[in-house]
């Protein structure tokens, strides 16, 4: 039995400008893979982080030059995935759309939803945080007002305002808050002023606060912050997580930072081995996506799976969120397909 590949472009409209430190989105244009082989469909999302280099638009060249690579049996995925890490640099978002697509394909070929087939229990996940983008301090708290009751709410700061974000926010809600900064704040002692300050208004951690590659003020700020610190721009791969141990609390992983659920894997056990604690993140990315990273969530600290949420229209309806948790579904693989009214326009790779 051979597999096909076929890789496509579809647009996630937002629902909200997304603004964060660095970038402002109205849209965003990402990649899917749909992976054929003995009757079944395995389905991988691709949205490359512009950060570390890679655009949407270099996915199907990297899908393709991949895809001689795959084999002919799914089933055997670990090896596939082993190959095109060891033969393939780079093209982080290409992988993860692979990956997923071959750990659907493989659990699907199985019979069983992917967390069964890894072991895990999908009722042993954290509650996920809501994240609300950087705006206007009355237009952040008016977010917060119409968002979801999450027990959670990741505020993204990194302006001149930051202070007075938190405290719109504050009058909008008492549940606990987490900060992402996206290495906006440059200087040590601004950043541990503001931690400190933050840590009086009932926020739970701050991820990123420094420069990514400012590790050594990233362990200065560790030994003194009230708050975990949790690295995102300053950890890609397992191989990066060693030399963070003492300079950050915890690591946010991403499917499409890292190429998908196998190299994840690595990562948090690395971390775990190192005494640092996790969180699972995304990024503006459909149900597709989210459900992979959802079912590997049960073996993280923190969960962060809420980029589908902020589309207005999700093309791969994603599995529900009761209460601030996600609740997957009992189908075999991800547990997702394309809506009924999605025009994909997918192309062979060959
Ligand atoms: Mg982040």
């Amino acid at each position: 039995m051979s597999l096909t590949v076929e890789v496509g472009f579809t647009e996630l409209a937002l629902r909200h400008r997304w603004t964060i430190s660095r970038a402002t989105l109205t849209s965003k244009r990402v990649a899917i893979v749909r992976l054929s082989w003995n009757g079944l469909a395995g389905w991988g999302e691709g949205a490359p982080i512009s950060r570390f280099g890679e655009t949407a638009d270099g996915v199907p060249a990297a899908v393709a030059g991949m895809a001689p690579l795959l084999g002919d049996d799914p089933r055997r995925y670990r090896a596939i995935l082993d190959r095109l890490f060891r033969e393939v640099p780079g093209a982080y978002g290409a992988k993860a759309a692979l990956d997923m697509a071959l750990h659907d394909l493989a659990a699907k070929a199985l019979g069983a939803p992917l967390y069964r087939v890894l072991g895990l229990d999908p009722a042993a996940m954290a509650p996920t945080s809501f994240s609300i983008g950087i705006d206007e301090p009355d237009k952040v708290a008016a977010k917060v007002r119409e968002a979801p009751a999450f027990a959670t709410y990741k505020i993204k700061l990194g302006t001149p305002r930051d202070r007075e974000i938190v405290d719109a926010v504050r009058s909008a809600t008492d549940r606990p808050l987490r900060v992402d900064a996206n290495e906006a704040w440059k200087d040590r002692d601004e950043a541990l002023a503001k931690i400190r300050w933050l840590a009086e208004r009932g926020v739970e951690l701050v991820e990123q606060p420094m420069p990514a590659d400012d590790v050594e003020g990233a362990r200065w700020l560790c030994a003194r912050s009230p708050l975990p610190i949790i690295a995102d721009e300053a950890v890609q791969l397992a191989a990066d997580v060693p030399r963070l141990a003492g300079a950050y609390h915890g690591l946010n992983l991403k499917l499409q930072k890292c190429g998908g659920i196998a190299e994840a894997l690595r990562v948090i056990e690395v971390a775990r081995a190192c005494g640092l604690k996790t969180m699972l993140g995304c990024m503006i990315e459909s149900g597709l996506g989210i459900a992979a990273a959802a079912h590997i969530a049960p073996l993280v600290d923190w969960v962060d799976l809420d980029g589908n949420l902020l589309l207005a229209a999700d093309p791969f309806p994603g599995h529900p969120v009761e209460g601030g948790v996600l609740r997957l579904r009992d189908e075999p693989g991800l547990g997702v397909a394309p809506a009924g009214d999605l025009a994909l326009r997918l192309e062979p790779t060959s």
